[in-house]
């Protein structure tokens, strides 16, 4: 349906927690991982292609992790858990920061960032408001939801127990070659390879977070066996290049319409493919990692942004795809769409020195992204903004306005009309001016 404009960015509340705003801090932090490969006798099911019909795993490719690392600076701490997952539905973050309160973790503190893996837990399976119980969009698993909630809690504890002082960098490549608009050719890709260090005060890595936006897609709906995709050996690759225990933390950029390109002669193997271009791209980022230093004060603030989000809807097109590839008649899609997605949605902010994780609640064209980065840079001064993509929950594809209309898979699977990637985009702008100024910034320096 074509949707009037509306008035954009209502935006409901903004926590900011920010004791002592541009204060440099000497951070200490803490790493942790933890397994989330379900055991295979639970059955568990693979997200990302409507057309594997919830048929459960048949083996484990490679294991899936999720990796937390904590930071803090005394008074303030922050977990960041990366994951080799498809996505997380809305209910889990509050789930899993109700289970973690009585360490003093609350929403603001905690910032979700899935691999977007297709070859992954479900994300309708770990979703208690998937009632439906339709094999093409995920049937829910309470026993593989409790599990994943489970580890999740689990790492993030055991990280905030392995505060040591650290320094912080971060550093950033451009690079060519290596992923591509799938929806025109002639559109935006994102070309930043951004890679931050934490490092313990000896050098010794203790972890690396490395973004860089593509769809870990090179494994299709016939695929189906646990695997993270090629994240997975990135991570495995660059760990065992640096060595000394580092953990690598992969997390995804605004990837809604960015494909990965399979290096030259990858093969037919789907597997082959992710494998040569993870442990490929793990060298470009080793590259990186060694000219990349660390420093001791860095600034460290952090803020979360509500915003209500357009009202719920879908586009023309979903029925001839989405519609198809789901299962699913305008009538059920009706009585769907208000059990699964959220009115409203969040935006999730970080500074780490000249690191900044502006996050978003799913797939973001990169287009989009990159007004946002660069938005960020001019507004805090810091030299390295990023999208986390389908930070804490995933609500759908976030699209400009004009891509919603021409139509598309993408827009189809874009559930609040066409005002959606406008009101995203204010209201990361709105989280991010919440940091502080690069005049604020100089002013204290005086
Ligand atoms: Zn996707």
């Amino acid at each position: 349906m074509m949707k009037p404009l509306r008035c954009l960015a209502v935006v409901v509340g903004i926590v900011a927690l920010l004791d002592t705003p541009t204060a440099a801090a000497e951070l200490s932090a803490g790493v942790a991982r933890v397994d989330l490969t379900p055991p295979l006798e639970m059955g568990a099911t693979l997200g990302g292609y409507g057309e594997r019909m919830s048929r459960p795993a048949t083996g484990v490719h490679d294991r899936i992790w999720a990796k937390a690392l904590v930071v803090s600076d005394g008074e303030r701490k922050y977990v960041v858990v990366t994951a080799d997952v498809l996505g997380f539905p809305p209910p889990l973050k509050p789930a899993l920061v109700e289970r973690l309160a009585d360490a003093g973790w609350t929403a603001e503190q905690v910032l979700l960032l899935p691999s977007h893996s297709h070859t992954s837990i479900e994300m309708n399976a770990i979703h208690p408001g998937n009632t439906f119980g339709l094999a093409p969009l995920g049937i829910y698993m309470p026993e593989l939801y409790e599990l994943t909630l489970d580890r999740l809690e689990q790492v993030v504890r055991e990280a905030a127990q392995a505060l040591e002082p650290v320094s912080v960098g971060t550093g950033r490549l451009a690079i060519e070659g290596w992923n591509r608009n799938r929806r025109r050719t002639a559109q935006y890709a994102e070309r930043d390879l951004t890679l931050t260090r934490v490092d313990r005060l000896d050098g010794r890595p203790l972890a690396v977070l490395v973004n860089w936006t593509a769809h870990p897609t090179f494994m299709s709906g016939e695929d189906m066996e646990f695997s993270a995709g090629w994240p997975g050996h990135l991570q495995r690759t660059l760990e065992a290049l640096i060595g000394e225990g580092v953990s690598v933390m992969y997390y995804n950029g605004a990837e809604g319409d960015q494909s990965p390109i399979a290096r030259v002669d990858s093969g037919e193997s789907h597997w082959e493919r992710a494998e040569r271009y993870g442990r490929e791209l793990a060298i470009v980022c080793n590259g990186l990692y060694v000219e990349v230093t660390s420093e001791r004060d860095v600034t460290f603030e952090y803020a979360l942004q509500s915003f209500a989000a357009p009202p719920r809807g879908w586009h023309p097109d979903f029925m001839q795809t989405g519609g198809a590839e789901y299962g699913l008649s305008e009538k059920l899609l009706a009585e769907l769409l208000p059990r699964l997605m959220p009115g409203e949605s969040t935006i999730p902010v970080l500074r780490l020195g000249d690191l900044v994780i502006v996050g978003v609640p799913g797939e973001m064209a990169a287009s989009l992204g990159r007004e946002i980065k660069t938005y960020t840079a001019g507004v805090t001064g810091a030299r390295f903004p990023v999208i986390g993509g389908l930070a804490n929950e995933w609500i759908s594809y976030i699209l400009p306005e004009d891509e919603y209309e021409a139509g598309g898979y993408e827009a189809s699977v874009s559930f609040y009309g066409a005002s959606l990637g406008p009101t995203v985009v204010a209201a990361a702008k709105q989280a991010v001016s919440e940091l502080t100024t690069e005049a604020q910034r100089a002013q204290r320096k005086e």
